[in-house]
């Protein structure tokens, strides 16, 4: 199967390479993240600019789409 764009709601308003920009962002928001506590890749974004650790549940402040 392929993978689903998660622009496709976006149809053709952006045209294509603000649209590729925003996929880029967007795989970034929904990846998972590097902890800085305990360096596991468990960190997912609960709104922007916030980030939380699931294995240690170290709840932090970050940038608003990626940590890095
Ligand atoms: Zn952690």
């Amino acid at each position: 199967m392929a993978i689903k764009l998660p622009t496709k709601r976006f149809k053709a308003r952006y045209g294509r390479k603000p649209r590729s920009k925003f996929a880029a962002i967007e795989i970034l928001q929904h990846a998972n993240q590097k902890c800085p506590q305990c360096n596991k890749i468990s960190v997912r974004r609960l709104a922007a600019g916030i980030w939380q650790c699931r294995k240690c549940t170290l709840k932090f402040a970050g940038k608003a789409y990626t940590l890095q």
